[in-house]
């Protein structure tokens, strides 16, 4: 299959699931100009004949006038429907000249769990049903990352933010997507990574390969938006914590404080607890521990009069699980 065909027909795929109603009516495939590009997504399973028959099909004969395709009486295979036009009589018409067509998303999805090498590893699962497939998890950049496939993410902003937070800490995930990537500043997902499915993969003997992708995927530990607030860089082993974008190095006992009530993931932790996980004897002293450190200690701990410590809801690392 020649190279512009499968150029055409990705790009057309790529629009296609973006459309509110995917669906395309039968005559718009043979009288178009992407007759070659449909069918041979077609052949590789991307584009499939739905069971739904058109109500309006243009006559092949004539190209002008429009009629009701209908179950023909007498049987045949190649030419199960049939249409009357008024101008030359009956038409004999092939399934795919009567039923709508209608992509298949999650064949891409496969798709791409095979070109970044995740099969049979992972399978491709839905995280938001008909939008968001979790594809798996591969080493970029000497990370671990979550791989994701999406469509239509904009109509479906805080079902797709709410399955990310379950499945992907800030950080970890890639989403490929066919969706307009400049639409996708939404707050809830301002920071996620997102990379157009254009821009990496392209179809080739019936597949997708992806080229380029690591291109995309920041560096360990680089500030990837200017307002972060997290404490995404003690995680990675740094002895610095990130407020507004600003990151601060923190001492060594601040550290080992915020690691703990993070290993304890939001629930409250006694000092004396806090104490003994330090290896310090007798009771420690948290407005000395964080005498330099004011601004973090109120930024990400929580605390109340009885001497127990938390790290602040927003701050939590989310599991993977
Ligand atoms: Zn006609």
């Amino acid at each position: 299959m020649a190279a512009a065909v499968n150029d055409q027909a990705l790009r057309e795929l790529c629009w296609l699931v973006e459309q509110s109603d995917p669906r395309v009516n039968p005559d718009a495939i043979w009288s178009g100009d992407q007759a070659a590009a449909y069918h041979h997504l077609r052949e590789i399973g991307a584009l499939t004949l739905s069971n739904e028959v058109t109500d309006g099909s243009l006559c092949r004969e004539c190209s002008t006038e429009v009629f009701r395709p209908v179950a023909n009486e007498l049987p045949d295979p190649e030419f199960p429907y049939h249409g009357y036009c008024g101008e030359c009589g009956w038409i004999a018409l092939r399934k795919e000249e009567a039923h709508l067509w209608r992509p298949q998303p999650a064949k891409i999805a496969r798709w791409l769990g095979t070109a970044l090498q995740l099969t049979p590893h992972y399978v491709p699962e839905p995280a938001v049903e008909g939008v968001l497939w979790r594809l798996g998890e591969r080493e970029f950049r000497r990370r671990r990352h979550v791989l994701f496939f999406g469509r239509r993410i904009g109509d479906a902003l805080a079902p797709v933010r709410d399955a990310l937070a379950r499945l992907a800490a800030p950080g970890t995930e890639v989403i490929i997507t066919t969706t307009d990537v400049s639409t996708l500043r939404a707050p809830s997902l301002a920071d996620r990574l997102f990379v157009p499915l254009r821009a990496i993969a392209h179809l080739r003997k019936g597949g997708l390969v992806v080229e380029n992708l690591e291109a995309y995927i920041p560096v360990l530990g680089k500030i990837q938006h200017p307002d972060e607030t997290s404490l995404r860089l003690l995680r990675l082993g740094q002895r610095k914590a990130l407020i507004d974008g600003q990151e601060i190095r923190l001492s060594p006992q601040v550290c080992s404080f915020l690691t703990i009530l993070d290993d304890h993931d939001g629930d409250e932790v006694h000092k004396q607890h806090i104490a003994e996980a330090m290896g310090v004897d007798g009771p420690i002293d948290v407005a000395q521990i964080f005498k330099r450190h004011r601004r973090v200690f109120d930024t990400f701990v929580g605390s109340d009069k009885k001497g127990h410590f938390w790290l602040k809801p927003d701050f939590l690392k989310i599991d993977d699980a």
